[in-house]
């Protein structure tokens, strides 16, 4: 049986960011392929401030999948 997804959303499959899923490029990376299949998120918020963001090395804020298969 298929899961189904929380958020109609789509993950990096390059950065792991999360995007809604109309958009084609991805915002923080440029990448154009996405994955349907992840799990959990973390939104970050300021870069500055968040010891997640220094974790993921994200570029930048943004809402990121923790995984992407
Ligand atoms: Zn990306």
């Amino acid at each position: 049986m298929p899961r189904k997804r929380k958020l109609p959303l789509k993950a990096c499959t390059t950065c792991k960011a999360l995007v809604q899923d109309e958009i084609e490029v991805c915002p923080v990376c440029g990448g154009r392929e996405f994955s349907d299949d992840w799990d959990g998120f973390v939104a970050i918020i300021s870069l500055e401030d968040s010891s997640i963001a220094k974790l993921l090395k994200t570029p930048k804020p943004s809402m990121y999948a923790l995984k992407v298969r």
